[in-house]
């Protein structure tokens, strides 16, 4: 087999209805490239009969690459092991619920032609999902981009497109607590957006219960920003500030007209300079917590674009 220009990568969990419907999709769109392609399938310890189906495929059309996991081990680590699997020059994430209409790798595809590394898909609209869904993710999305130190696009998923060396890059990242969108945001190269329309399901029900998307909004707290642990530092800073004031005013008031604080006020103040020191002290162990995790992270120091004797890539 050919090496393939493309790699297709659907993370798949109990999807059954849905991969007889996702497979001749992508197949129609790929094959209007003109180029050789695979599509691989990561089966993420379904339990409803898809790994047959993935099984299946695979023996029919030796471009299907079945991944098969043996347990659940979560959609962001599924994707993971598509990429690390991926031998395509571009490599497109994509939903197997076809929410992610597979005719929209091509727009990616063009930009990928233009030049571009990181073409993300951002969803102007979703269609079939429940309120408290569009709402949480809504918010979920503003509040990433405000806290964390990459710029992470909004209402943007994991459908994307990535060149080679951006896959190559993220797959030297080997952080256990995975933010893909966070990842690829992070390594840089010349990335844009397309807007698409996000569709309803095509069959099934979300794999994705309120449980793995809180786990997943803390993993992107927590994998791109120290905010929860600068937090003490900042309210502590503030106690004690305060405190420090209110001091200074009684001390004035003393000198003035002979009084200040009586006995509770001072009580409150020595209290509240108390807690604030200790706040500050918990700040500055959070300090050095966020050094030893981003140490334990264990990413790479820089992402080179162009390396000196890079002659195959004069210009990036
Ligand atoms: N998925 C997975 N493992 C999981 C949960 C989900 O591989 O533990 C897959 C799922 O089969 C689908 C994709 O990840 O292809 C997105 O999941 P889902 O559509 O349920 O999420 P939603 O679109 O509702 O956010
Ligand atoms: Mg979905």
């Amino acid at each position: 087999m050919r090496k393939p220009t493309f790699s297709i990568i659907a993370p798949i969990y109990n999807e059954l209805e849905n991969i007889p419907e996702l497979y001749p999709r992508v197949r129609d769109v790929m094959d209007q490239t003109g180029e050789p392609w695979e599509l691989i399938l990561v089966d993420d310890g379904s339990t409803d009969g898809s790994t047959e189906v993935i099984r299946n495929l695979a023996e029919n059309d030796e471009r299907v690459r079945p991944v098969i996991f043996a347990r659940n081990f979560g959609h962001q680590i599924a994707v993971t092991a598509g990429l690390d699997y991926s031998r395509g020059d571009a490599v497109v994430i994509i939903d197997a619920d076809l929410q992610d209409p597979p005719e929209v790798i091509l727009q990616l595809i063009e930009k990928w032609r233009e030049g571009y590394e990181v073409v993300y898909a951002v969803r102007a609209e979703r269609e079939g999902e429940t309120w408290f869904k569009k709402t949480t993710a809504s918010l979920f999305y503003r509040l990433i981009y405000r806290i964390t130190d990459v710029d992470i696009p909004m209402d943007t998923g994991d459908f994307r497109l990535m060149d080679r060396k951006v896959v190559n890059a993220m797959n030297q990242m080997r952080e256990k607590q995975r933010y893909l969108r966070g990842m690829s945001s992070w390594v840089g190269f010349k990335q844009i957006g397309v807007t698409y329309n996000r569709k309803a399901r095509f069959a099934g029900e979300t794999k994705y219960p309120l449980r793995k998307m809180v786990k997943l909004a803390l993993n992107a707290v927590t994998g791109f920003s120290y905010f929860p642990l600068q937090l003490a530092s900042y309210l502590g800073i503030f106690t004690v500030g305060f405190t420090l004031m209110a001091l200074l005013v009684s001390f004035i008031l003393f000198l003035a007209r002979g009084i200040g604080f009586g006995g509770q006020a001072n009580m409150w103040l020595a209290l509240l300079l108390l807690g604030g020191v200790q706040l500050v002290g918990l700040g500055i162990i959070g300090e050095y917590i966020g050094r030893i995790y981003d140490e334990a992270k264990n990413r790479p120091l820089y992402i080179v674009a162009q390396a000196p004797d890079d002659r195959e890539n004069p210009e990036v």
